[in-house]
């Protein structure tokens, strides 16, 4: 079932607003086996609308609309469709009582004449019931084509989308089953596992398909199937799994299916019985966050420092002077020294150590911004790596504790 998505409202055009509703509906549906082949993000007039629907109508049996449907001057959604359509816009008796008693008995303030337009709906159109909101949701059909008006508020949208939109669009979907199957990487580019793999990709058969999802150092590398048998289609990808598996390096792989980086270490910890430490400097704090976000951390994790200033590296964690003066706080040599002061100092088995220039300013032409330094060790085995990334300081700093992670986790599986 071919389906559009509309996502409607001067803010997402001017990036005043993230569009997080295409974000949410695109994910949702497609959980629920209903996939949109286009979204489109349109400004409130009457004429883009307009346009957008004649697009969308051309291809697809759906088409969802989201924002719009307020009661003011700017809400053109409703019209829009009735214009479309060629259909009259009636005034609903049944919404605006709705309407009336929201405001008497809930919100206790009178009604504005504003709220009388969000009764009116295209003629022969069906009202979704909204009970987070006013404005009702929309659903009529004509041509072939099901329109479905949902409001712009993000609380309303999923409520209509869960539960009026999508129970009436299921039996109308198709009827294949759909099973999927995730392989998590770590410290691999896309191409790269892309290249690797590629003698299996050009013998997947028509019904499976393969996405690369990559984001800061990880690749998700996701197969899909579809079916009628949901048993027989896990089995297929599972064999199509070992054969993927078999071509990529063992520890690039660090989990299937819902796993994160976080559990996957959590475990490695919890199974090798050791507590983890954190001495973070241009992460801020965010490995342990990260660490501790999850339930269980208590198990494995005793505490931080983050020693951002060069003083606080000195007197917590006993970098020496000479080492700032011969090599900086951004080097090799500090991030084995602050493991080295950590280790101690909080009693735990192993450590991650972080120094490095996150950016915008303080970069050198021999230490670019991007340039970070992470260790990892024990008391006894340090390992330590430079990181050169390009990226701007959130970017620079997310993507430096998951690497740090992954580091710790292809250190705990041989130590
Ligand atoms: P209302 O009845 O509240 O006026 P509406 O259907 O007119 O609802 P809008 O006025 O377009 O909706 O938007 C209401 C709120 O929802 C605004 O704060 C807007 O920023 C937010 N919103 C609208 N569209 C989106 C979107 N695609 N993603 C995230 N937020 C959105
Ligand atoms: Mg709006």
């Amino acid at each position: 079932m071919q389906a559009t998505l509309l996502t409607i409202g001067d803010e997402l055009l001017i990036g005043q607003v993230l569009d997080t509703n295409a974000h949410w509906i695109s994910s949702y549906l497609y959980e629920q086996g209903i996939e949109l082949a286009s979204t489109m993000t349109v400004s409130d007039s009457k004429l883009e609308i307009g346009a957008a629907l004649t697009h969308a109508a051309k291809t697809s049996r759906v088409i969802l609309l989201t924002g719009g449907l307020g009661p003011t001057k700017d809400d053109l959604t409703l019209e829009a469709i009735a214009e479309h359509l060629e259909l009259p816009l009636v005034f609903n008796e049944e919404t605006f009582a709705r309407i009336e008693h929201i405001f008497k008995e809930l919100i206790k303030r009178p009604l504005s004449p504003l709220h009388k337009r969000q009764a009116y709906q295209p003629q022969g159109a069906q009202t979704l019931l909204n009970k987070q909101g006013t404005a009702p949701g929309i659903w009529i059909e004509k041509h072939g084509v099901i329109y479905i008006a949902m409001p712009g508020v993000p609380r309303e949208m999923k409520y209509l989308i869960t539960e009026e939109v999508v129970p009436r669009l299921l039996p109308l979907a198709s009827s294949k089953t759909r099973k999927e199957l995730t392989i998590h990487t770590a410290g691999w580019g896309e191409t790269q596992i892309a290249t690797a793999i590629q003698a299996v990709e050009d013998k997947l058969p028509s019904h499976i398909s393969l996405a690369y999802l990559p984001s800061l150092g990880t690749v998700r590398v996701r197969i899909n199937a579809e079916g009628d048998n949901g048993e027989a289609l896990l089995k297929e990808l599972e064999a199509w799994k070992v054969k993927i598996v078999k071509l990529l390096p063992k520890e690039l792989i660090y989990g299937y299916g819902n796993t994160s980086m976080v559990e996957v270490v959590q475990q490695l910890l919890l199974k090798k019985k050791m507590t983890l430490v954190t001495a973070e400097s241009c992460t801020g704090g965010m490995i342990a966050h990260s660490i501790t976000e999850r339930p269980g951390a208590s198990k494995v994790f005793y505490g931080s420092v983050i020693a951002y200033d060069n003083s606080v590296k000195k007197k917590l964690l006993g970098v020496p002077d000479h080492i700032f003066k011969q090599h900086g706080a951004v080097s090799e040599q500090a991030v084995r020294a602050m493991v080295k002061g950590i280790l101690p100092l909080l009693g735990a088995d192993v450590a991650i150590a972080t120094s490095g220039i996150a950016g915008p300013s303080g970069g050198t032409p021999e230490k670019p911004v991007g340039t970070i330094w992470v260790a990892i060790g024990t008391r006894n085995q340090i390992i330590t790596r430079k990181l050169s990334f390009r990226h701007d300081r959130a970017t620079n700093i997310a993507r430096t504790s998951t690497t740090a992670l992954d580091m710790l986790r292809r250190f705990l599986l041989i130590a």
